[in-house]
């Protein structure tokens, strides 16, 4: 049955819709002060993990005692920063590097001790045929590239330096399989040799985070960190970066309210909350 129209129904009908509309007015000025308070703590949250805000060094002398600074924080952070990739000899840290391309050191670390077990001199990875090896590697990801370059790597040392990994950067680049990164990693490492900085993700990040360097090419930017780093830091500082770079600057979420040199630093990628 159809219903009678009711001659009081249009007022109300009048007054509830003014009755929501003044409801929703209420609730976005409720809400527009909620976000201006949110705003407001983030705000301080700033401004208490870190009040300042680094201008550029002008000067070279600045810039200098700017990298003196952030090197002793660094000393202070991490005094005993070390290579994490397990090994007793340079062979075996060569064997490590170049497994770690593309792969956690924890990875490689799990797979070397059975590997050394396996294949205990530079010998017998010369004599395996890189197939067979590239089983033995499988898990570090890029198998068979890095099971080429470590049988050819073990043959070159075995024919052109009597089985022992050379000492200089000019012979080591001249091993399949090696850059200037992972030459730096074995001569600093297993020799104490600072032959250069490596430069491996982490260190091209916060290098460039830290604007120790403007390139983006990692063998323009060790360039550029020989340059500012004194040669008895080099070898050192590569590790204090990369555990740095795992602990506090990472990559997508840099933790830089707990950072030591959040102070020192302008980088884009500064977050001032948690
Ligand atoms: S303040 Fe942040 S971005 Fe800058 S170095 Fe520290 S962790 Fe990295």
């Amino acid at each position: 049955m159809q219903r009678r129209p009711d001659f009081g129904e249009a007022p109300r009908l009048r007054q509830d819709r003014i009755i929501i509309q003044v409801k929703f007015a209420c609730c976005r000025v409720a809400e527009r002060r909620q976000s201006s308070q949110k705003d407001t703590i983030k705000r301080s949250q700033c401004y208490h993990v870190s009040p300042m805000k680094p201008k550029r060094p002008k000067s070279a002398a600045d810039r200098q005692k700017r990298v003196n600074e952030i090197l002793a924080r660094l000393d202070q952070r991490f005094p005993a920063a070390q290579c994490a990739l397990r090994h007793s000899n340079a062979w075996e840290l060569l064997v490590a590097t170049i497994l770690s391309a593309q792969c956690t050191d924890e990875r490689v670390n799990q797979v070397t001790p059975g590997l050394f077990r396996k294949y205990p001199t530079v010998k017998d990875f010369a004599a395996v045929k890189p197939e067979v090896l590239a089983q033995d590697i499988r898990s570090t990801g890029f198998f068979n590239n890095k099971a080429k370059s470590i049988a050819g790597a073990a043959q070159k040392i075995l024919s052109a330096y009597g089985g022992e990994v050379p000492r200089t950067m000019e012979e080591m680049l001249s091993i399949p399989g090696v850059a200037r990164k992972t030459a730096n990693v074995v001569l600093g490492t297993a020799y104490g040799i600072a032959s250069g900085v490596v430069v491996d993700t982490h260190v091209q990040r916060i290098a460039q985070r830290l604007d120790l360097t403007g390139n983006t090419d990692p063998n323009k930017i060790e360039q550029d960190l020989m340059k500012t780093v004194p040669q008895d830091k080099w070898i050192v500082f590569s590790h204090q970066l990369i555990h740095f770079g795992r602990q506090i600057c990472q990559a997508r979420k840099p933790k830089c309210p707990e950072c030591p040199l959040a102070d020192l630093c302008y980088s884009k990628d500064k977050r001032l909350t948690a």
